[in-house]
């Protein structure tokens, strides 16, 4: 017999997501243009509304409001981050994380490996 196909669970996704997230804003620009400062906005807006996990969304939405996504340079995008997540973790429970850490658990995609700075946002980005 063939396993059943394993579904993902609330767990992974969140982990996965938050992989997404810190990695996102790792490589957030030091000066971000306004149209990456409002994506990243709208990204966690969206979220939101249509995170795949509905509590998590709704969830996710109070902490959004109390606390708005800073955007204005990559250091306050990682750290806001870091605090969302640690709200998140309190709430269900887990331990919290050390902000001053999250630089050297995060990092930006190692796109020199390849030659290629083409991950790097502010490469092409108009001025502010
Ligand atoms: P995760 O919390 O997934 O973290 C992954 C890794 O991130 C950790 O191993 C650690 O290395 C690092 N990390 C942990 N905290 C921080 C931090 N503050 N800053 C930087 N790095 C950190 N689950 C629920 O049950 N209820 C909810 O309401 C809920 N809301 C969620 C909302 C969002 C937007 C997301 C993305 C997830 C949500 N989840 C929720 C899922 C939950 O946050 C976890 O992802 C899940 O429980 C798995 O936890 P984990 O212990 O594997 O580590």
């Amino acid at each position: 017999h063939a396993a059943a196909p394993q579904h993902v669970t609330r767990e992974e996704l969140g982990r996965a997501t938050w992989v997404f997230l810190h990695t996102l804003a790792a490589q957030f620009p030091k000066r971000p243009t306004r149209q990456q400062q409002r994506d990243a906005r709208s990204l966690m807006d969206v979220l939101t509304r249509i995170y795949p996990c509905a509590d998590c969304a709704r969830h996710f939405s109070e902490i959004v409001k109390a606390d708005p996504p800073a955007v204005s340079s990559g250091h306050e995008f990682q750290a806001w981050m870091c605090r969302a997540h640690n709200t998140v973790n309190r709430a269900i429970g887990k331990p919290t994380f050390n902000c001053d850490l999250a630089a050297s658990r995060w990092a930006p995609l190692d796109c020199d490996a390849t030659g290629a700075s083409s991950c790097d946002l502010s490469v092409g980005a108009a001025a502010p």
